[in-house]
C-alpha cells in the first residue's frame, strides 16, 4: 500500500539529496528539474504495476510480440508545487489526460489553517487509474481535498498518490480518508516529523518557493 522508493539506492537518491540540500536548492532549474526527474522515476516504477496487453508491432523487418499499457493514466496535480514533478510524470505517459487542481492553505492570525480548493479542470474520472502526484505529503489536507474534488467527476478504478516527501501523520489521513478505494501512496522517503506550520522536517523545505520563487501569504 504504501511505496518508498528512496529505501532502495538508486540514482533517485541523489536527486531526493539534491532537492532537500540547502545550498543546492536555491539553484531554481536544478529543483524543478530534479522534481521532474523523479516524477519520471514515479512514472517508471508506477508503470509496472498497471495493466498491460498483448500487441504485435510490424517493425521493417517481421512482427514483434510486445506487450503494452491497456490504457494510460490520468494524470492530476496540486498547484503550483506539483507543476515540474508532474510534468516529469507526463514525459513518460505521454497520452495521458491531465487534471489540475488548485489547493492551498490559507492562514488564520493563530497561524491555523484551512484548505481552500478553488479550481478543479478534469476529465470523468469514471473507471480512471487515476494518478495523483503532490511534492510534499504533509498533513494530507490538500492531498485529500483535491481527490475528493476528483471523485465529484466519476468513480476511479485505482488512485495512486505521488510524492516526494511524506509524513506518517499525512499517510494515515489519507488511508483513514480513502479506506474503501483501491489506493497506492508511493512516497520518495518519509520523514518523522512535522512543524507546528505543518512543515516536514528534516524535509527540504517550501517546494513550490523553491520551485518558482515566494510568494505572498
Ligand atoms: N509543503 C511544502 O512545500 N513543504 C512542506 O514541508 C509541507 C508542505
Amino acid at each position: 500500500m504504501v511505496r518508498e522508493l528512496g529505501k532502495s539506492n538508486s540514482v533517485f537518491n541523489q536527486f531526493l539529496s539534491e532537492i532537500r540540500d540547502v545550498k543546492i536548492q536555491q539553484d531554481r532549474l536544478r529543483f524543478r528539474r530534479n522534481l521532474e526527474r523523479m516524477g519520471e522515476i514515479f512514472a517508471y516504477e508506477i508503470s509496472k504495476e498497471l495493466p498491460f496487453e498483448k500487441k504485435e508491432v510490424v517493425t521493417p523487418l517481421g512482427t514483434a510480440h510486445m506487450e503494452v499499457m491497456q490504457q494510460q493514466p490520468l494524470l492530476a496535480t496540486i498547484l503550483r508545487a506539483g507543476i515540474p514533478f508532474h510534468q516529469g510524470m507526463l514525459n513518460f505517459f505521454d497520452h495521458a489526460d491531465n487534471a489540475f487542481v488548485s489547493a492551498y492553505r490559507k492562514y488564520d492570525d493563530d497561524e491555523e489553517f484551512v484548505i481552500k480548493l478553488e479550481y478543479v479542470s478534469s476529465p470523468c474520472t469514471d473507471t480512471r487509474i487515476l494518478i495523483i502526484s503532490d511534492p510534499m505529503l504533509a498533513t494530507g489536507g490538500s492531498l485529500v481535498a483535491a481527490i475528493k474534488g476528483l471523485l465529484e467527476k466519476g468513480m476511479p478504478k485505482e488512485i495512486h498518490v505521488v510524492s516526494v516527501l511524506a509524513s506518517n501523520e499525512g499517510i494515515e489521513f489519507l488511508k483513514k480518508t480513502f479506506s474503501k478505494h483501491q489506493l497506492k501512496i508511493w512516497t520518495g522517503a518519509i520523514d518523522d516529523e512535522l512543524t507546528a506550520k505543518a512543515y516536514i522536517v528534516p524535509g527540504l523545505g517550501d517546494a513550490g518557493d523553491l520551485a518558482y520563487g515566494k510568494k505572498e501569504d
